[in-house]
């Protein structure tokens, strides 16, 4: 655990955003689950069947907050695994990848495929601080560091990371370019960058519905819930704000990110962007 990384935030968005998420931190996972009726797991599960990640994979999830893009990733890896070795448990040709450890370090190579691991990066010490809770309380821990950071200014060296994900974090953040940069230079040649955020919603009868619930019923459970109308005000306005798919596609590929794609989830509620570095 890195807390001593001291961020401080400059701009009125980045300290009003840090408010924000200090103030919801603690109900956070519940607000979640009421406004979207649960749905954000599945968001968060769709993020992770797209990226399949392989055992060894080395994940950063940026502005992680409480932690649950790690935690699918670290039990899709766990998952994966046994997958594998129960396949080549069964078919001789096909070696675990504890066997393809050792034929590594037989054959004098390094190391063999690392253990998976997730760094979660978040600006607010109050978010990780219930989310490390959150992972030390349900066992899994291992794997996992926490880190604070600024998406704008990543405290990575460069080429660390196989994937890097931000999950609802994207349109928090004061310069969206900046963070994509340092997304770019922070994953290896060949990385992936995933992004999962609100988006426009396309339909135009799911579009009237939509801004009914998010500028009727959003603030009104934010104050029955976590006792805080205007955070939740402000989530509603932030999502408004934030670039359409097409937008903000084209802004990936101006960082620099080759093959670029993005589908939407629930009609366009929400896009999942993704792009490599080559
Ligand atoms: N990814 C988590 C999830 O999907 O549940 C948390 C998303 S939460 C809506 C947004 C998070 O972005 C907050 O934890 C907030 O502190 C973080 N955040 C805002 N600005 C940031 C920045 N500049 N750098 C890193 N994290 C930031």
């Amino acid at each position: 655990t890195h807390f001593g990384y001291e961020t401080v935030p400059e701009s009125e968005k980045a300290k009003k955003v840090y408010k924000v998420f200090e103030n919801v931190a603690q109900k956070y996972d519940t607000m979640n689950d009421a406004m979207s009726l649960g749905i954000h797991r599945l968001w968060k599960d769709m993020l992770l069947h797209a990226m399949h990640p392989q055992p060894g994979v080395q994940l950063l999830d940026v502005a992680g907050g409480t932690g649950d893009i790690a935690f699918r990733f670290l039990e899709y890896v766990r998952a994966q695994r046994e997958r594998q070795e129960r396949r080549a448990a069964l078919s001789t040709q096909t070696p675990s990848w504890r066997q393809v450890a050792a034929d590594y370090a037989a054959a004098g190579a390094e190391a063999g495929p690392p253990e998976s691991r997730a760094v979660v990066c978040d600006i607010n010490k109050e978010m990780l601080r219930v989310g490390k809770q959150k992972a030390d309380g349900a066992g899994i821990g291992a794997g996992l560091s926490w880190v604070a950071g600024d998406a704008e200014e990543l405290p990575f060296g460069d080429d660390q990371f196989d994937v890097y994900t931000i999950a609802f974090g994207i349109r928090n953040v004061t310069r969206i370019d900046q963070a994509l940069q340092e997304a770019l230079r922070v994953l290896k040649p060949g990385g992936r960058f995933m992004c999962l955020e609100f988006s426009k919603v396309t339909n135009p009868v799911l579009s009237r519905l939509y801004d009914e619930y998010s500028f009727k019923v959003i603030p009104v459970l934010g104050e029955v819930i976590a006792g805080d109308w205007k955070s939740y005000q402000y989530l509603v306005e932030s999502i408004r704000k934030f670039p359409d798919q097409e937008e903000f596609h084209h802004l990936i590929e101006d960082a620099g990110f080759c093959c670029v794609t993005h589908q939407n989830f629930t009609g366009g509620v929400v896009a999942l962007h993704s792009g490599f570095k080559l």
